[in-house]
């Protein structure tokens, strides 16, 4: 790659980002497409946002990704936000045009678009969210734009799940405890659970949020938002009773790809990134 006065710059504001496989995963992106464009680590401390954001306008950046802690902070200094991020409550991606700051919330489309690829149709489908954060949040917002209306939420801590139902007044949200008889029972009767917690992430492989005796409907589909493993045990046990699953890497790909497309108008490849992102993971 060679960088130059013309290249386009992008990188992600986060604290820390040295972890970050974003870097990785757009400059191989970028060298495949021959664009000129260099993806860099902008690490900013909490208190030096609002400095960092000008000094992206200030410097010329195409764009931006956003990781913890900002995804929410950032919100305050945009200039717009569009609905599914709105929605969402939060920002992962930031398009410069004409100055202007544009914020985005490409986890929340990075999922739909994954079910999409799996041609997994959600519209009028019982849906249980396992886990009450930010990434649930995201799921939330972006079904809710693909036309998902009832959702149950469950979470440990219920006033966390409670909590969903004031954040999504045109939703029907009902907050289960997890883990409870009543949790037990819903969860036998879903099309769709999506597990959003790091319960089972990596170094943790054993570990699952459902155990092994729950008996799901014959045709749920099971999703974890965890990337790594690519196969968490909660999926190796919903696969080996004969349940279509997904992992969280597609969603890990589409959300970089659709900031790639946000960024550069060009269709992103999508090929390249996903075998970048899943040679990254620390293995056993
Ligand atoms: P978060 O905002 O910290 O929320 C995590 C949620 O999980 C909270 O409701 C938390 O409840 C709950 N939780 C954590 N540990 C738990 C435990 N041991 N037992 C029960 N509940 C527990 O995190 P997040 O951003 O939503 O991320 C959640 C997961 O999604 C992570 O594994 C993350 O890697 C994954 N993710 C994947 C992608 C992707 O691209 N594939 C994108 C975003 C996130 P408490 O508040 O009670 O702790």
């Amino acid at each position: 790659m060679m960088i130059s006065g013309t290249t386009q710059k992008v990188g992600i504001i986060g604290w820390p980002v040295g972890h970050s496989f974003s870097p990785a995963i757009h400059n191989a992106a970028f060298v495949h497409c021959k664009l000129d464009y260099v993806y860099v680590p902008l690490p900013v401390e909490p208190g030096q946002l609002a400095q960092a954001v000008n000094g992206l306008r200030a410097l010329g950046f195409t764009g931006a990704n956003v990781t913890i802690p900002h995804k929410v902070a950032i919100m305050k200094y945009l200039d717009e936000i569009d609905e599914t991020a709105h929605l969402a409550g939060a920002v992962n991606t930031i398009a410069i045009r004409q100055s202007k700051l544009i914020g985005y919330n490409t986890d929340a489309n990075g999922f739909m678009t994954a079910l999409k690829q799996r041609q997994f149709n959600v519209r009028d489908k019982r849906v249980l969210v396992i886990g009450a954060g930010g990434a649930a949040r995201g799921i939330l917002a972006g079904m809710a734009s693909a036309g998902v209306e009832n959702f149950f939420v469950a979470a440990r801590h219920i006033e966390q799940a409670r909590q969903f139902i004031h954040l999504f007044p045109q939703l029907s949200v009902q907050p289960v405890l997890w883990p409870s008889s009543e949790f037990q029972q819903i969860v036998s009767n879903m099309d769709f659970i999506i597990h959003a917690t790091p319960i089972g992430m990596y170094p943790h492989l054993a570990e699952t949020p459902l155990p092994m005796t729950t008996k799901l409907k014959q045709s749920a589909v099971v999703c974890d938002l965890i990337y790594n493993p690519v196969m968490t045990q909660l999926l190796i046990q919903a696969n080996a009773e004969g349940h279509s699953v997904m992992g969280g890497l597609s969603m890990l790909v589409e959300q970089a790809a659709l900031a790639f497309e946000c960024w550069t108008g060009q269709v992103a490849p999508r090929v390249v990134m996903k075998q970048v992102a899943g040679s990254l993971f620390p293995k056993k």
